[in-house]
């Protein structure tokens, strides 16, 4: 089970505005103290961000950019098509880049089809296109089908330019006339809400106070409060991952996930041929299954390619990235797209992870609430975490978003 503890309402009359410096400060600018921020702006609350770096250089910089809306399921499928929605909206209001391209899962055996099938079975009609093999090739740019079984074509996913995104939302952010970006500015600690309705926020350059704060650190929650980090089993998960230079005449579209990535999500994993699957990719490439692979790709707007990933968990991050790792993925996008790539960059991403659940909201203190996406899929359900956090105590929230 995972922890959903909401937050308290703001005070039925509270102390006059002019006593906070904000009706809201939000710690962390990664994705998901920026969702909390944009949507809490939307709302007409005054917001500050502050955030212990220079710019943002954390998770939401360094993954795929990709919102994978169509492979969760349950209560985070609805919240991914919430965020969906909040996405769009905020791409045009902050003018960042963003497709609505889908994504293409790759089949190249019959059980890897099979579950594709048996999801398409389960969603409405369009929303799980099922393609034959040359439609698959084509739509991941492929001169031939060769190895191909088939696919499919996920509707609702988003792909966003993760090296710009989250600078342009912090932009608008900062812009905005009831919002401010605090950078280099670290959160030290906070104390509750005194009888004046005013939580304290201790940063390393001076006394912040709020009506509320939402303290969005991703995988560093450990560094704040410990207690809370190991009661929720957080770890922190590393991921190795490569840019491909723009490879001549590809045009990719959609994100392209692949058997290894249906043996992570949650919609894939839930149908009846996973297990058959996992067999197969254990019998046929255990290698992938040793480094935890996801292996998957997306294009940025410039044609570079992010390719990627890995996964290993640890309390602490080894530093050193293991080239045999790289090898292997970058040899899997190789053979999928059927074209050499020229690697130019290579980096480890770290998000936060835990065996509890996917997301961790708690309210550590009155006014101040712990937000974290647990589970690999933060750029995914940002914005609909955020309007589910903050509508607890932003009852306007609802209505002007
Ligand atoms: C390689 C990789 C690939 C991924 N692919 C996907 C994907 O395709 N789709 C998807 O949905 N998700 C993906 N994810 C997961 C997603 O990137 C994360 O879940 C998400 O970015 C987490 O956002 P965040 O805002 O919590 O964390 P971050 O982006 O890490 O931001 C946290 C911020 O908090 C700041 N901070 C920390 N402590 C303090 C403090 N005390 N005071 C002030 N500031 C502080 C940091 O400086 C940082 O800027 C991927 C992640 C990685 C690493």
């Amino acid at each position: 089970m995972h922890e959903y503890d909401l937050p308290q309402t703001l005070p039925e009359t509270p102390t006059p505005v002019t006593s906070f410096d904000a009706d809201l400060v939000v710690v962390g600018a990664g994705i998901v103290g920026l969702a909390h921020a944009a949507l809490a702006l939307n709302s007409g609350l005054r917001v500050i961000v502050i955030d212990r770096d220079h710019e943002a250089v954390g998770a939401s910089v360094r993954n795929f950019g990709h919102a994978c809306i169509t492979a969760q399921s349950g209560e985070l499928y609805e919240m991914a098509q919430v965020s969906r929605r909040h996405w769009l909206t905020m791409a045009s209001r902050a003018g960042f880049w963003l497709a609505e391209s889908g994504a293409v899962v790759v089949a190249r055996t019959a059980t890897e089809l099979a579950v594709m099938e048996e999801l398409s079975a389960t969603r409405e009609p369009g929303q799980v296109v099922l393609l034959d093999a040359a439609e698959t090739a084509t739509r991941i740019g492929r001169p031939d089908a060769d190895g191909i079984h088939g696919g499919a074509w996920l509707r609702d996913d988003l792909r966003v330019d993760p090296r710009t995104t989250v600078a342009k939302l912090a932009a608008w952010v900062a812009e905005h006339e009831r919002g401010s970006v605090r950078w280099n500015t670290a959160a030290l600690g906070f104390e509750a809400k005194n009888d004046g309705g005013a939580v304290t926020i201790r940063t390393s350059r001076g006394i912040l106070r709020a009506r509320q704060s939402v303290v969005c650190v991703g995988h560093d929650i450990d560094y704040l409060w410990p207690e809370l980090a190991a009661e929720h089993q957080i770890e922190r998960c590393s991921l190795q991952m490569a840019l491909a230079a723009a490879p001549a005449g590809l045009d990719l579209a959609p994100a392209v996930l692949t058997a290894t990535s249906m043996l992570r999500y949650p919609a894939f994993t839930d149908m009846p041929s996973a297990a058959r699957l996992r067999d197969e990719v254990l019998a046929s490439s255990p290698e992938l299954l040793d480094i935890v692979a996801n292996v998957m790709c997306t294009q940025r707007p410039d044609g570079t390619v992010i390719v990627g990933d890995s996964h290993a968990y640890s309390l602490a991050v080894a530093p050193f990235l293991e080239e045999d790792v790289s090898r292997v993925l970058i040899q899997e996008q190789v053979d999928l797209l059927a074209r050499e790539l020229t690697i130019t960059q290579r980096w480890q991403g770290v998000y936060a992870s835990s065996a509890v659940g996917p997301y961790l909201v708690r309210e550590v203190e009155p006014g101040v609430t712990v937000v974290s996406v647990t589970s690999g899929v933060g750029m995914t359900l940002s914005f609909g975490l955020a309007e589910r956090t903050l509508g607890a105590f932003v009852p306007a929230l609802q209505l002007s978003v």
